[in-house]
């Protein structure tokens, strides 16, 4: 027989033997190469030790007002969830930041309005240049001046609405 302690796959026979649920013939055979082999007598001798002091543990008697306290405190633990839980959902909604981070973006937001006012009223001087150089599609210009409107207003409501 091999030394179960010298291949992994051979453990289990030695921690069925331990429980008593190794086959008879397995068990003789288990028990002739127990007599020769320290390593497997040491681990038999380790894992019964276990074994005798999991059989001896025996839990603690269960108090009388278990169920009654151990119900209090899951109460105690949902009324605590219940906040926790809106606080999240206030997160979510009402972002703690936006209004500083708001107030330190004005001047740039100011920034470029005046910068997208200056290139829409500069626009349709550099649009004939390039009509009449390249002979750009006329919808694409349009699409264009429309994105600018677009743009503008959308740059300038936040810095007004402050
Ligand atoms: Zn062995």
């Amino acid at each position: 027989m091999n030394c179960p302690t010298k291949r992994n796959e051979d453990a289990e026979i030695l921690l069925d033997y331990c429980a008593r649920k190794l086959a008879p013939l397995q068990t003789a055979e288990f028990e002739i190469h127990l007599k020769q082999c320290p390593d497997c007598s040491r681990l038999v001798e380790a894992q019964k030790e276990v074994l005798a002091a999991l059989k001896a543990w025996t839990p603690g008697p269960v108090s009388a007002d278990f169920d009654a306290r151990l119900y209090a405190r899951i109460a105690a633990e949902e009324a605590q969830a219940a906040p926790a839980w809106r606080l999240w959902l206030r997160r979510i909604f009402q972002p703690p930041v936006p209004y500083p981070l708001w107030k330190s973006a004005v001047p740039l937001i100011a920034a470029c309005a005046v910068l997208a006012v200056a290139l829409s009223v500069r626009m349709p001087d550099s649009v004939d240049h390039r009509l009449r150089a390249d002979k750009v599609d006329i919808e694409q210009v349009e699409q264009t001046l429309e994105d600018f409107d677009i743009l503008t207003p959308a740059v300038q409501a936040p810095a007004g609405s402050m």
